[in-house]
């Protein structure tokens, strides 16, 4: 019997080794995937938890543009305060703080079993999305491939409301980065999306591929809206819009799911092809 369980522990700890390694590789490809559809330029940055140890650390680049990003760039943080988990890892990205929070969130979380589905955080600064934070337009689902965003409007975080008018917009510590978690908690569901008012968006998946795909859709939520605007002749028209419903969203949302890796396959194949 102890044999058997020593034999079914190295089993599961090749499995998870071997997804680790495979999620080195697929966040390299997020990081460049992102960069090469205008989501993130120099800043921004994916991560996802580390599936040797899901609920303590998280695997995110070392301060690097995305675009460059390598697997062996790649580095584990830990979730309770976003510290590297070896003290010898180069430097980090400022706002490493947004993911842990979001992480740490989760893990502490019993509330809703969805919102324990959060594998993987993305932070972006699209021009597309800025226009959405600083005023207050609807900003859901106007089209099936957004459906994930749902039918009620994405959340602004307002960082002057906790930390006041001279801050630099970036969440710099973990108690910022607490303040911007706490908005993707809903009593019943993960809000997938917030808004950051003059910095950009925070967006959480179940898996990478899922949150590359939100992002993707996202931006283009963001560009479908911003030309409805100049159809209709302003801001105040998209109040009128017919945005999905919230059925519609649960229904589309659940026929893209089967999708995801038709997408991520073209867009690895643009990767080639550049
Ligand atoms: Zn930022």
């Amino acid at each position: 019997m102890g044999q058997a369980l020593d034999v079914m522990s190295e089993q599961s700890q090749a499995d998870s080794h071997s997804m680790y390694i495979q999620c080195l590789q697929n966040l390299s490809i997020a990081s460049k995937i992102l960069a090469h559809h205008g989501i993130v330029d120099g800043f921004g940055h994916v991560s996802c938890r580390d599936p040797r140890s899901p609920k303590e650390h998280f695997l995110l680049s070392r301060n690097l543009a995305p675009a460059l990003v390598e697997p062996e760039d790649i580095v584990p943080w830990r979730i309770s305060d976003a510290e590297p988990v070896h003290p010898d890892s180069p430097r980090g990205f400022l706002e490493r703080c947004i993911h842990s929070e979001i992480y740490r969130k989760v893990s502490n979380s019993c509330i809703s079993l969805q919102f324990d589905d959060v594998e993987a955080v993305i932070h972006f600064h699209s021009l597309s999305i800025i226009p959405f934070g600083l005023m207050e337009i609807p900003f859901k689902a106007a089209y099936h491939m957004a459906s994930f965003l749902g039918s009620e409007p994405a959340p602004i975080f307002e960082i002057r409301d906790s930390f006041g008018p001279t801050t630099d917009m970036l969440i710099r510590n973990t108690t910022q980065g607490e303040a911007l978690a706490s908005l993707f908690k809903e009593e019943s569901h993960t809000r997938p999306l917030v808004l950051m008012r003059g910095h950009g968006a925070t967006l959480v998946a179940p898996s990478l591929k899922l949150a590359v795909f939100r992002a993707i859709y996202t931006q283009d939520n963001a560009k479908i809206l911003t030309n409805l605007a100049s159809l209709a002749g302003g801001v105040d028209p998209l109040h009128l819009a017919r945005y999905l419903s919230k059925e519609e969203c649960e229904a589309s949302a659940e026929s893209n799911s089967g999708q995801v890796l038709r997408a991520w396959d073209v867009w690895c194949k643009e990767l080639e092809e550049k």
